[in-house]
């Protein structure tokens, strides 16, 4: 063992450090540091080199973490990032958004011992930051290319992944998607502050300088139907995520300045990254000196009062209908949401939406924890007589995503699909009922993370590779 690891009885735990509520709460830029050298070292040697390590198998990467902690703590950077990038196609984009509390932190035996995770996550950015500042991230160069090609069809992160994955073994690849810009929920559902659009953009080059092509403001079913791309490529990935916004079907529902989440954050990232936002600019999607209520408890809601926020909303309330214990959210950004001035409204559901024209006020009901139901968690109920009511310029409903129906949208009525819409795949192959199409993300699994998403987007590269060298592929190709 190196002499140089399991420091956590001495050094304590420190983060990088954290703007000021003040600072942050002004401009839309990441709210964490970076370490200096020193302190990531320092850090890094926190860890105990567990011989069955917790973190490691709770990271849906599997990422070797013990390992590239003791490389780091021994400063040896390079090898550090080696390690790290060789099971994770965005190591600083996973460092940043993913929830750590509940995947490798929340696992890391020193916490378990009172004695404050090891940050993973932070040492994880700073490892592929440096990297990248280095010039040690390089785009991919083939000796020779295959001459077969694989059509991707989303450029979120499990497309991405797929698509770099594919071409380190050679294939053509080509991404198509329905925005502008490549990068999926990380361009435009997650805001900067979060993570900064230029980490996303320098990796979607680095894909581009390595050879993968990127077919933007293509729709498939508009502009293509899915049978023909098939005939365009050897193999096809759907990787669409999910963007039905699920709804909430109370009175007062269709009156003005009521929105689904995704509008007002995706106006919020394009005002972001220099764009003409037409219903941005005439104040429709912007939360300026509105009491703005948002109605969710996931990560969708807490970006959205956090950019209510920082949009200079009069108030910011969000309601939600469980307690704070039971919020799928991170702790950590329900924590920074608090600290920036949300007030949140646990154990409250809406009733009402109230006013004339456009929403005036949300009635809302008070709301007790009853027996855990089939999710496992405490199902909640009414309390009768409980309701008041609260302020609202703008309601923003963060209530969750279902799959689009993509049968129909990609005029494929023979794709199947489960009972929640989601694409069914035969799990060891990838493959859905179309012999060649595969399907991997969000698309697959419902709403879930970043992490999963490049975890699927890898497996998918593997099996579409099994299948491009197995011969089956080059009949049903010929066919
Ligand atoms: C607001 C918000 C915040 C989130 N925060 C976090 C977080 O902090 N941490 C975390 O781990 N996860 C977070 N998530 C979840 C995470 O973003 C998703 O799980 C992940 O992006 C899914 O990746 P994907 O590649 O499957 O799909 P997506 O990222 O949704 O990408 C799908 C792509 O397919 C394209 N597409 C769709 N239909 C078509 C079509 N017909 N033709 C062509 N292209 C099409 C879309 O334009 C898009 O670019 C958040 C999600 C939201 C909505
Ligand atoms: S990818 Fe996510 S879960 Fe895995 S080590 Fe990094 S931060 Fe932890």
């Amino acid at each position: 063992m190196s002499e140089k690891m399991l420091k956590f009885v001495k050094i304590g735990q420190q983060t990088p450090p954290k703007r000021s509520v003040e600072n942050r709460s002004e401009d839309f830029k990441e709210i964490y540091g970076e370490y200096i050298s020193e302190k990531a070292k320092e850090q890094s040697s926190r860890c105990s080199q567990c011989g069955v390590p917790f973190c490691q198998v709770h990271c849906p990467l599997q990422n070797n973490i013990p390992d590239w902690l003791k490389l780091t703590a021994e400063g040896r950077l390079k090898d550090a990032y080696e390690l790290s990038q060789s099971t994770n196609n965005m190591p600083e984009v996973c460092g940043r958004i993913c929830p750590q509390d509940r995947l490798c932190e929340g696992n890391c035996v020193i916490e378990q011992s009172g004695h404050g995770t090891v940050t993973i996550g932070s040492v994880e950015k700073y490892i592929t930051d440096t990297a990248w500042e280095k010039g040690w991230v390089k785009p991919i160069k083939l000796k020779k290319e295959k001459s077969q090609s694989v059509g991707i069809i989303g450029a979120g992160p499990a497309g991405l992944a797929c698509a770099e994955e594919l071409r380190k073994i050679g294939f053509k690849v080509t991404i198509y998607d329905r925005y502008d810009r490549p990068g999926g929920l990380l361009i435009y559902g997650i805001p900067n502050f979060k993570l900064e659009k230029f980490v996303v953009e320098r990796r979607t080059k680095l894909l581009k300088d390595s050879g993968i092509k990127f077919v933007q403001n293509f729709e498939v079913g508009r502009d293509s139907s899915l049978e023909d791309l098939r005939k365009k490529h050897n193999a096809i990935l759907i990787a669409t995520g999910v963007y039905k916004a699920r709804n909430i079907e109370i009175f007062g529902n269709q009156l003005k300045n009521i929105f689904p989440a995704m509008d007002f954050l995706t106006a919020s990232n394009k005002k972001g990254l220099g764009d003409k936002v037409q219903l941005f600019e005439n104040g429709t999607l912007n939360a300026e000196n509105k009491n703005i209520v948002v109605i969710g408890g996931g990560d969708t809601a807490m970006d959205c009062v956090r950019t209510a926020v920082r949009q200079k909303a009069k108030s910011v309330k969000c309601l939600y209908r469980r307690d704070r214990e039971n919020m799928p959210g991170s702790a950590r950004e329900v924590g920074n949401a608090i600290e920036e001035g949300v007030e949140f409204l646990w154990l409250s559901s809406p009733s009402k939406f109230l006013g004339e024209n456009q929403v005036e006020a949300v009635e809302v009901q008070k709301m007790k924890l009853g027996n855990p139901d089939a999710s496992g968690r405490r199902k909640p109920t009414l309390i009768e007589n409980s309701n008041y009511k609260i302020d609202s310029d703008m309601v923003i409903k963060a209530l969750g995503f279902d799959p689009e129906n993509i049968p129909k949208l990609f005029n494929s009525e023979n794709l199947a699909v489960s009972k929640w819409g989601t694409i069914k795949i035969d799990l060891k192959s990838m493959q859905t009922n179309i012999p060649g199409v595969f399907a991997a993300g969000d698309i697959v699994r419902g709403a879930s993370l970043v992490v999963w998403a490049i975890r699927d987007g890898r497996d998918a590269a593997v099996q579409i590779e099994k299948y491009l060298n197995s011969n089956l592929s080059k009949k049903e190709f010929a066919a």
